[in-house]
């Protein structure tokens, strides 16, 4: 089991390569920015309310955001692995995530960073505006959501990095070489977390102990 997250700024390719990787690797694709938008076109109450953060550029407080993550990952078979795309994007949410995985007895294996300068991010946003329509694509708008990327998720990154749990990968190349690249990461990380256990394993081994 490998649980990863992808972060990146708007228009980043996050979605793209999350959706990918969940095909290839069999792992469960959980967008937060997906799960807002299912709330928002079936006129949930919590869509409702988070449909003005969204269209303005904002981020939906931790609190509902929090909420609706925790929900849906409880749910989760616990063999799943799972590739979180938008969350966290807040440092309270690091935390709530660190908390949630802990009591489930999960953890984060892997961070994705997918790297990509901000005119390249604003230009594929202007892009899919006129193919999706996505009102939070419109130019002002994607102003402030890099705005509040750069404020308040960005410096997370240092954080995983510190953790060293953080891997950079260059978004600006293809979609399958970038999905290469992440394929890459994600079988180094799932050997290293086999040997890992295995080591653990023969050094934790009753016969071992006695041994030695
Ligand atoms: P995304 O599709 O991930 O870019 O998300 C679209 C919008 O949904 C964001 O601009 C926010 O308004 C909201 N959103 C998604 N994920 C989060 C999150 N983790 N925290 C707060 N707001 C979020």
């Amino acid at each position: 089991m490998t649980d990863l997250l992808i972060v990146g700024p708007p228009g980043a390719g996050k979605g793209t390569q999350a959706h990918l990787l969940a095909q290839s690797a069999d792992m469960v694709h959980i967008s937060t920015g997906d799960m807002f938008r299912e709330h928002v076109s079936n006129l949930t109450a919590l869509g409702v309310e988070a449909k003005t953060y969204m269209d303005a550029g904002e981020y939906v407080p931790d609190e509902l955001t929090g909420r609706m993550l925790t929900d849906r990952i409880t749910t989760l078979s616990p063999d799943a692995s799972l590739i979180l795309d938008g969350f966290p994007r807040t440092l309270a949410q690091v935390h709530l995530l660190d908390n949630l995985l802990d009591r489930l007895d999960r953890r984060l294996d892997l961070v994705i960073v997918l790297d990509v300068p901000i005119e390249v991010a604003v230009e594929r946003a202007a892009v899919r505006s006129s193919i999706e329509g996505r009102a939070d694509d419109d130019a002002t708008v994607v102003r402030r959501r890099h705005e509040v990327y750069a404020a308040q998720t960005a410096p997370l990154i240092e954080l995983y990095r510190a953790r060293t749990l953080a891997r950079d990968v260059d978004g600006t190349r293809l979609v399958d070489d970038v999905a290469t690249a992440i394929a890459g990461h994600v079988t180094t990380s799932a050997s290293n977390e086999l040997r890992d256990t295995t080591h653990g394993t023969f050094l934790a081994s009753p016969g071992r102990v006695r041994s030695a």
